[in-house]
């Protein structure tokens, strides 16, 4: 869900409700503070890492995750209340 937009010049950055930058292209939101490798199952990694010791994907090379596995995403490594 879009929570800020901040235009600076022609640069639109547009931020999420945890402050994490997304994009929208067309019907599909991207995270950018996550990317997917090549792994069928556990693909998102945060920017922070570069690089996915399983499949070698380098994150200079991949796609940006869609916002709503990163929720998911979250939801899963998040210990359970
Ligand atoms: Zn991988």
């Amino acid at each position: 869900m879009v929570n800020k937009i901040v235009r600076d010049g022609i640069l639109t950055t547009v931020y999420n409700d945890m402050n994490e930058r997304i994009e929208i292209v067309g019907d599909i939101t991207l995270n950018l503070e996550y990317w997917d490798c090549e792994c069928v199952e556990n693909y998102i990694h945060p920017i922070t890492e570069n690089h996915c010791e399983k499949c070698n994907a380098l994150e200079e090379d991949s796609p940006n995750s869609r916002e709503n596995e990163v929720i998911e995403y979250i939801h899963r490594i998040l210990p359970q209340q």
